[in-house]
């Protein structure tokens, strides 16, 4: 299968609701472009540096998804160009990404990435956390930083019970912050592995890698 066949079969099974985001991490411009070519203008990577060459490299209808670990010393490198950044965890990274957006004269949408897995390596707040850092005040008083929902990943398990259990988790969360905040609306879970069942559970925006460009080294 070719990746615009991939990527074509993928779009017809996801309900009208639900974005795809195109990963394409480690993967060469050329595949990028068949994507690009096939229809797709969103692409998720999780390294800055890789995704301002890309950027660099092509067309500049596409928006760009930071999907992976932000480090607060390289937001500036993409603060000119990004999208959404899903993997916001801490007030330390929001602040930073506000300075670099009022820079730019930009407002950079951005998800609060909360901890649902069982595994202690993924990173994430907890349903505290995430409260207390929407109330404080250092972050009502951003102007360049919109957040515009949620995201999170399951435990990389087989047992679907348990995938379901936390993307149900995690739906909850969003719909309890919902209620108080008209600007959430995406709710990011769900990769090549587990989205159908993420959709299952609510999810809006699947991150879809190897399932449209292959396998990863
Ligand atoms: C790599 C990655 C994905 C895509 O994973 P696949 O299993 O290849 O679909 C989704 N989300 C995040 C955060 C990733 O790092």
């Amino acid at each position: 299968m070719s990746i615009s066949n991939n990527l074509l079969k993928i779009k017809s099974t996801l309900p009208e609701h639900v974005t795809l985001v195109a990963v394409s991490k480690t993967k060469p411009v050329s595949d990028l472009m068949e994507g690009y070519e096939a229809g797709q203008r969103i692409f998720g990577e999780n390294k800055i540096q890789e995704m301002a060459e890309k950027w660099e490299q092509m067309p500049k209808d596409i928006q760009w998804h930071m999907i992976g670990h932000v480090q607060t010393n390289k937001v500036k490198f993409m603060a000119q160009f990004v999208s959404l950044i899903h993997g916001v965890d801490s007030l330390k990274l929001v602040q930073e990404i506000n300075k670099q957006a009022l820079k730019h004269n930009r407002i950079i949408d951005c998800l609060l990435q909360i901890h649902i897995a069982e595994e202690e390596t993924k990173f994430g707040l907890d349903e505290e956390e995430l409260a207390s850092l929407l109330s404080s005040n250092e972050f009502q008083e951003l102007k360049n930083i919109r957040i515009v929902g949620l995201m999170g990943m399951a435990t990389f398990t087989d047992h679907k019970d348990q995938i379901k259990k936390e993307f149900t988790h995690l739906k909850s969360i969003f719909d309890q912050f919902t209620i108080h905040n008209s600007q959430f609306t995406i709710l990011s879970m769900g990769m090549s592995g587990d989205y159908q069942l993420a959709i299952e559970c609510g999810s809006t925006m699947v991150r879809i890698g190897s399932s449209i460009f292959g396998g990863r080294n």
